[in-house]
């Protein structure tokens, strides 16, 4: 009698609960502002169905999700966002739970469910744009585009991953690839934007993810695309360390590693999140094969100019630039991907994190920029404007230059200098590059 009693009741209790748990549990909201939209992530214990729709005065964003019970109190969001001001929800009707997002002014939303990628399991994805200011930036775009070739000279610059897309993380210290890559292409920026003729633009300015489709398509009308990462090589840490170039492969990988980070880096929309459904592939358009090998090349000379000054910073994990199919380098203008260091490599991840290695280490890029430039600008049939810039072990012949003057300047002597730059005789031509040998040279 008594323990017909107790079946009875834990079927009572376990029948309710057990209708509970087969609810998709919305267990997390994460915020990710962005200059012209914010984005909500919703972490879900399954996929399901929602509803979606916008309200005015005050504008607001409704989600009806069925099928689904709250996990807890909704987090706060925080102030960070241009366009949501909060976040609420009640229990609608059974089963289904309505959040309400409060809006600081009219948004235009975007939303879409992502399967489990990463760190994360099913997802919903709503994205709130500024309705104003993304019309101004694609007008400002449309511009870019279609403006007569401009005597500046642009520099893409892109900081790899950001938002729900942490990139590699350290081991030691838990670093964040996406906050160390963001630091360093801020400190670039600063140095482009100081220097006469030269523009920067970044593809992402704070922690928010930005699709590789549209970092590719900020590279429209611009000279160089300079991508910023710091990799990981998974399982054996102390293996792979220093930093390394890579342009874009057509025929496959330069090596197994180079092979390695780029499927790495492709996995970025998925993690990051997009809507694949939505993702225009505008780029491969745009780009014939043959243009396409010709970036290639150009792609290669700007990574050689770029490793002397990366080699004087941190040693070098490959000591030429390497290819890889790199979905982010697939654009019309020279571009190379720059893997600062291993985030994995404990020397490295401290490296990383310090400020004086992520300033030295912009300097060096944008040492490898300086040095690009000129031939990159006649590439497009601007007059050269700068001189030449020398590698930190070379010198540029000037008029009235003579050999034992400038070994006499390196402190190398003329033999030395004479046999490593393999010259025949003493004549001089002006713009000549000549090597200076480094460390006890002369004798
Ligand atoms: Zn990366």
């Amino acid at each position: 009698m008594r323990s017909a009693r107790a079946i009875f009741l834990s079927v009572l209790l376990v029948f309710p609960i057990s209708c509970w748990a087969q609810l998709v549990a919305i267990q997390n909201v994460r915020m990710w502002p962005a200059p012209d939209y914010t984005r909500l992530v919703f972490d879900l214990s399954g996929s399901l169905q929602y509803r979606l729709f916008m309200l005015k005065d005050p504008y607001r964003v409704v989600i009806d999700l069925h099928g689904a019970r709250l996990v807890g109190p909704l987090p706060q969001l925080g102030s960070g966002s241009q366009i949501v001001a909060d976040l609420r929800s009640g229990a609608r009707t059974k089963g289904t739970v309505r959040i309400v997002v409060d809006l600081k002014i009219d948004a235009q939303p975007r939303s879409f469910l992502l399967k489990p990628a990463g760190p994360y399991g099913h997802r919903l994805v709503v994205d709130l744009y500024n309705t104003a200011k993304a019309a101004q930036d694609r007008a400002r775009l449309a511009a870019r585009a279609t403006a007569p070739p401009s005597r500046k000279f642009i520099v893409v610059i892109d900081p790899g991953h950001g938002g729900d897309d942490p990139g590699a993380t350290g081991h030691v210290y838990g670093t964040r690839e996406k906050n160390v890559v963001l630091a360093i292409a801020r400190d670039l920026d600063r140095l482009v934007a100081a220097q006469p003729g030269m523009k920067a633009i970044m593809t992402r300015t704070g922690d928010y993810y930005v699709p590789l489709e549209q970092r590719r398509r900020m590279a429209r009308g611009a000279d160089v695309f300079v991508s910023i990462h710091a990799d990981s090589m998974p399982g054996r840490v102390d293996d792979a360390r220093g930093a390394s170039v890579y342009a874009l492969s057509e025929k496959g990988a330069t090596s197994t590693l180079a092979k390695a980070l780029a499927s790495d880096e492709n996995t970025s929309d998925w993690i990051g999140g997009v809507n694949l459904n939505s993702v225009e592939s505008g780029v491969s358009e745009v780009l014939g094969d043959l243009t396409k090998s010709a970036t290639i090349a150009d792609s290669l000379r700007l990574g050689d100019d770029m490793l002397p000054y990366l080699r004087r910073v941190a040693p070098m994990h490959s000591n030429k630039v390497e290819q890889a199919g790199f979905v982010v380098l697939e654009s019309p203008i020279p571009s190379v991907l720059i893997e600062t260091g291993f985030i994995s490599n404990p020397t490295d991840e401290r490296k990383l994190r310090s400020r004086l290695f992520q300033e030295h280490t912009a300097d060096a890029i944008f040492d490898g920029l300086k040095r690009a430039e000129p031939w990159l600008l006649a590439r497009r049939g601007v007059p050269i404007r700068t001189a030449h810039v020398a590698l930190p072990d070379e010198y540029v012949v000037r008029p009235g230059d003579t050999l034992t003057a400038i070994a006499h300047r390196h402190d190398v002597s003329v033999t030395v200098l004479r046999d490593v730059n393999d010259l025949k005789d003493s004549t001089l031509p002006v713009g000549l590059s000549l090597r200076i040998p480094t460390g006890g040279g002369r004798g």
